[in-house]
């Protein structure tokens, strides 16, 4: 038997540089650098276990929507031992949104073939966590989201999800779709073997017509979510200094109440 895995990654800008708007209010991806999202290492992790500890015939797929320096984060999930990549790129794809993302990852996970989708909980960018659920949606299969452990056996996806006051064994037949957390296991570091092979294994490019999709079906036309309006972050400015002369504590404390975290 044969299992075909593909896992969602994202490249994202790297939070630790400086993020500005571009006119039309979509960040500006020119302008940063980006890479991995880290919560996507975690999904890349559980399917290089599920390859390791099947009997099966496994094959892992990374899939990725973005621009050309979206290649980055593909190299770094074949260096972990991935053993294919997709990358979906197109300049009509500017701007759009979680819906229209979801319509082009279903689309190029028909093309590719899967019985298991693993993404990650939520992208480190965006945040929204939302991917997954449209995507199952979209192509008609279970969702088991959120998962902390899982594993396959005979054609069932397992996994635990932990809650605040209890666990959940769920399963799922394949062809499912799960996401998995920050919990589910440390991801591993590419060897320098691993960063080696990754420069031989096959990366395809494909773009919204090899995937039958309209430019106005993406993009910042197609999205239903629009930005009015966004703000720079203020500069930092110079903190209080409170001088304990015998009245630090009450100044402490009127200091916290004028800010209203009291
Ligand atoms: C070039 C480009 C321009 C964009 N412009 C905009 C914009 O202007 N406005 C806007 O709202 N959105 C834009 N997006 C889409 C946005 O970056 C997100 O991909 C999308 O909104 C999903 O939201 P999220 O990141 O919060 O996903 P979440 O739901 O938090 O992601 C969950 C999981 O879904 C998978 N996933 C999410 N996105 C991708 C992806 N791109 N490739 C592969 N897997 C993915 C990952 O496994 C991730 O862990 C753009 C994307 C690209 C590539």
């Amino acid at each position: 038997m044969s299992l075909r895995i593909v896992v969602t990654v994202k490249y994202v800008p790297d939070a630790t540089g400086d993020r500005h708007f571009a006119d039309d209010l979509t960040v500006d991806r020119d302008d940063v650098d980006g890479l991995l999202s880290e919560l996507d290492e975690y999904a890349v992790e559980q399917a290089l276990q599920i390859a390791e500890n099947s009997d099966d015939d496994v094959e892992v797929t990374v899939l990725t929507i973005g621009p050309e320096d979206a290649k980055d984060a593909l190299r770094k999930a074949l260096s972990m031992g991935a053993d294919k990549a997709v990358h979906v790129e197109d300049d009509d794809l500017h701007g759009t949104d979680a819906i229209g993302t979801s319509l082009v990852l279903a689309k190029a996970i028909e093309k590719a073939g899967y019985d298991l989708v693993i993404s990650g909980m939520a992208s480190t960018d965006g945040t929204m966590g939302v991917v997954p659920a449209l995507v199952a949606e979209r192509l008609g299969v279970p969702q088991v989201t959120l998962l902390s452990e899982v594993s396959v056996e005979d054609g069932v996806v397992k996994g635990r999800r932990d809650g605040d006051a209890a666990s959940e064994q769920l399963e799922a037949q394949l062809p499912a779709i799960v996401s998995v957390t920050d919990q589910s296991g440390e991801a591993r570091y590419p060897s320098f073997k691993g960063i080696m092979a990754a420069k031989k294994k096959p990366v395809q490019s494909w773009d919204l017509s090899d995937l039958d999709i309209e430019a106005e079906e993406v993009g910042l036309d197609g999205a239903f979510t629009k930005v009015e309006a966004a703000n720079e972050r203020p500069a930092r400015t110079a903190g209080t200094i409170v001088k304990d002369e015998g009245e630090g504590g009450k100044q402490l404390a009127e200091f916290l109440a004028g800010q209203k975290f009291i």
